[in-house]
């Protein structure tokens, strides 16, 4: 069998061991408490999975859907879209339904990034943005995003030679692994250097509605014209407790959303239309019902956790946003160490901050998707290491 030369170009699964030794601990009767995956514990609302169970009775909706998005999808993301940034969008030309943001983001940097090109990304990532520029023939060029720099990139920093090939910058805030937040002004920064080197801007939001102590996230599409050159990609996943469902949308510039459908329509086929349904009720009816309950339980999970771990003499941050501790290693140890030990000593997964990215290393990350006591009892163990 020949298989293509771009397969190899994604590394192997950078988890494999911890894997193995997980299975390994819980065979040997090991109660194991899962900080690694960020998936939400809790169920999509009752809400929408019945407004979906009458959607899936609709003979109309057993037939292909648009590849775009029903036009009352897209109608209903444009208005929430209004109402949470006060951002006009036109659902026809500006407003597109993705199965998952992960679909979108992927699609975007084969629609944006030729072989030879350099995509601008963050460093530490999310590990898809580095492997989907690569499967397209992208090179990978890292912003790293360091803790006294608010993780935020600095743009004066980024090497001519790697800024002159750019045709994409990627970024996610809040920040999937470090729990940054970015401000208007940064997006005024962001919007501004995309505009002067001519990139296309793309925004991954997965997260814009988890977030604590009245942090409100702003979309890049706020900055006045940025939406000529900017799409910012949101998810149901996260806010509405919906990762099994697949859905999620990308808004701003009609040119680039045109490109990324070009990709989109010789690949899939849209987000099954019952599905498009419940997810355009959760915008108009539950949003921001359960994005609310859902932020006082990581509040109270993060502050449960960021407590303990910090009178045990760890150094974590309070984030403002997202469902995850990015927790110093103790004792300068790596991230894979520490996350080996965690596991072998006290039965706890956590991801090693090196899985993404070089800026990772030194770092582990904890996901705060499981209850209190279970959070209570992974401090008490950890103290007693
Ligand atoms: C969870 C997550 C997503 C959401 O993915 P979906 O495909 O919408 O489920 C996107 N980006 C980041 C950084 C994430 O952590």
């Amino acid at each position: 069998m020949k298989i293509a030369e771009r397969v190899g170009r994604v590394p192997p699964y950078q988890f494999a061991e911890i894997d193995r030794k997980k299975e390994q601990a819980i065979a040997r009767g090991v109660d194991v408490i899962n900080l690694g995956v960020g998936d939400p514990d809790q169920p999509t609302p009752a809400d929408i999975v019945e407004q979906a169970c009458a959607e899936i009775r609709k003979p109309e909706h057993h037939r292909y859907p648009a590849y775009e998005g029903s036009a009352r999808f897209r109608r209903a993301v444009a208005a929430w879209y209004r109402r949470r940034y006060g951002v006009e969008l036109d659902p026809d030309r500006e407003v597109m339904a993705l199965i998952g943001s992960k679909e979108g983001i992927a699609h975007a940097i084969w629609a944006f990034v030729d072989p030879g090109d350099v995509a601008l990304l963050p460093d530490p990532y999310f590990p898809m943005y580095v492997n989907q520029t690569r499967l397209a023939g992208g090179e990978p060029h890292f912003l790293p995003l360091r803790a006294e720099a608010g993780y935020l990139p600095r743009f004066e920093e980024i090497d001519r030679a790697a800024l002159s090939r750019a045709s994409l910058l990627l970024l996610n805030y809040p920040h999937n692994p470090t729990g940054a937040v970015a401000d208007l002004a940064f997006f005024e920064r962001a919007t501004a250097f995309a505009r002067a080197h001519d990139l296309v801007f793309v925004h991954d939001s997965a997260y814009a509605e988890v977030t604590f102590d009245g942090y409100v996230a702003p979309s890049p599409l706020q900055v006045p014209g940025a939406k000529e050159f900017t799409i910012d990609i949101g998810s149901f996943s996260k806010t509405f407790n919906m990762t099994g469902w697949r859905v999620g949308y990308a808004v701003g510039s009609a040119e680039a959303l045109k490109a990324l459908g070009v990709i989109k329509m010789q690949t899939d086929s849209g987000v099954f239309t019952a599905i498009q349904e419940a997810a355009a009720a959760a915008l108009e009816r539950d949003w921001p019902a359960t994005p609310r309950q859902m932020n006082a339980l990581y509040a109270r999970r993060r502050d449960i956790m960021v407590d303990g771990l910090t009178r045990l003499g760890w150094r974590v941050e309070r984030p403002r946003g997202t469902f995850y501790l990015w927790v110093k290693t103790p004792d300068g140890m790596s991230s894979a160490d520490a996350a080996a030990w965690l596991l072998e000593k006290a039965g706890l997964i956590v991801m090693p901050g090196s899985a993404f990215g070089a800026a990772g290393e030194g770092y582990i990350r904890m996901a705060l998707t499981v209850g209190e006591d279970r959070l209570r009892e992974a401090v008490e163990r950890i103290a007693g290491l």
